[in-house]
């Protein structure tokens, strides 16, 4: 199939194909009609396999139609878990609708309160939003949903990861009740579908990846470590290698993402951490410097790194496995993007041996093991045991104390809401 049949604006193909796209992906051949339709969709593919302009090039679609009603308000309104997606997101938009006349914006957290305001007074057609941010302007009477016809939730499990359920329920429930709501998400299972029927109309549903769907681009292998010592040697084996093109490197924390990065630097590798504690523009200046190849390895934790679209990455090297096993999955979706083949290497110390067999459960496969001549390891790997896999999946821990501008005072929360459901969204924003 070609974009062509997808009955789409020329508005919108033109800039589509001056992208460099010549195919609809599956995701996108399957979910344009529906969307175009006007149905509601529920839809899961895996990373890296085009979700974004399934549902952008039919919104943009949407919005060529005027509106029937008045207003200056967004028509189509767009979450997204983390800053860095829904600056994607908005980029992807820009690159689409540069042949269309709309406008569209984003609401993100850590930026300033003032330039967000003056655009939600302005005419808006698409809003990209991550829910903390959204919430507060909400709160304090500024966004206008009277004209909104589609609701678009990206990275639907993610957003649930993350704890953002209440606030993704609120806002949805502020939204007229005739929108069409669109749920993408890597997988549709459990919490994901629960959300689904509170939030979509008969939905029509598009599955075309199971979470456990072995990544078949993406070659796996992992190393046992020691120690954090051998961990470090073995990286720098790797990134010293000459075999890496670009690559992003996964610790467990922020702190342990800046020390990696910094003994990379004192061995003249070009890499940088990426963290939650960083400002808003430092973050962005480092996702550019990696695009632009001045750095060659991104150090960082899951929650910087979600929905980071960086074509080129070569590989991701797990210096810590995840606590959750469902992360690894979308970590290592990092590479093998497109078309290219990706590399994920995981370094799995006495502390890792219980995740890793999750990990392994939850991919159905073995994780080949590779030693490096000089840095075999001295302990042998103790057998899974069973227990161990029985445990119920732990929950995602949130760093306290890191102060965020959409940090909501308690007090402050909209009238109506009960004190539980105050504090439940309170804790979880701090999250990215
Ligand atoms: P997902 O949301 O499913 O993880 P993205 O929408 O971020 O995936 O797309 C992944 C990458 O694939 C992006 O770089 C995007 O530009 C590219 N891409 C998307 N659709 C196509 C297409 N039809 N042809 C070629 N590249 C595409
Ligand atoms: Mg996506």
């Amino acid at each position: 199939m070609q974009f062509d049949q997808l009955n789409l604006d020329p508005r919108i193909l033109e800039p589509v194909k001056k992208s460099g796209f010549i195919k609809p992906t599956d995701i996108q051949q399957r979910a344009i009609p529906v969307v175009l339709s006007g149905a509601d969709l529920m839809a899961s593919a895996q990373t890296g396999t085009g979700k974004t302009a399934a549902f952008v090039l039919p919104a943009l679609q949407r919005i060529l139609r005027p509106s029937r009603k008045s207003g200056n308000g967004p028509r189509v309104l767009v979450l997204t878990p983390t800053r860095e997606l829904a600056m994607q997101v908005n980029q992807n938009i820009r690159q689409f609708s540069r042949c269309s006349k709309v406008s569209t914006g984003s609401i993100i957290g850590g930026m300033a309160y003032g330039p967000q305001l003056r655009m939600l007074r302005g005419r808006l057609d698409l809003l990209v939003a991550t829910p903390g941010r959204l919430l507060d302007h909400m709160e304090q009477g500024k966004v206008d949903f009277s004209r909104l016809e589609i609701l678009v939730l990206d990275e639907a499990d993610r957003m649930l990861d993350m704890g953002f359920i209440d606030a993704v329920k609120d806002i949805a429930a502020a939204t007229p009740k005739d929108r069409q709501t669109l749920l993408f998400s890597a997988t549709l299972e459990g919490r994901v579908l629960q959300v689904a029927k509170q939030l979509l109309k008969n939905p029509e549903s598009i599955a075309l990846a199971a979470s456990n769907k072995r990544h078949k681009s993406i070659e796996q292998h992992m190393h046992h470590a020691d120690s954090k010592a051998h961990k470090q040697k073995l990286l720098e084996h790797h990134l010293e290698s000459g075999r890496l093109f670009k690559s992003l490197v996964f610790t467990a924390t922020k702190r342990g993402a800046e020390q990696v990065a910094k003994v990379l630097r004192s061995k003249n590798l070009k890499s940088a951490a990426l963290h939650g504690d960083m400002s808003q523009n430092k973050r962005r200046q480092t996702v550019e410097n990696l695009r632009k190849g001045r750095i060659e390895t991104l150090v960082a934790t899951d929650v910087a790194a979600r929905g980071l679209d960086i074509k080129d990455i070569s590989h991701v090297i797990n210096y810590d496995l995840p606590t959750v096993a469902e992360d690894y999955i979308h970590r290592i979706g990092r590479t093998g993007r497109a078309s290219a083949t990706g590399f994920a290497i995981s370094l799995v110390g006495p502390a890792d041996w219980k995740k890793l067999s999750q990990i392994e459960k939850l991919i159905g496969q073995k994780v080949k093991r590779e030693i490096v001549d000089g840095l075999e390891p001295s302990s042998s790997e103790p057998r899974a045991s069973s227990r161990a896999e029985q445990k119920p999946r732990p929950r995602r821990k949130f760093s306290k104390g890191a102060k965020s501008a959409s940090t909501r005072k308690p007090g402050s929360w909209r009238k109506g809401q009960s004190g539980s459901k105050q504090s439940k969204s309170f804790r979880v924003k701090k999250a990215a």
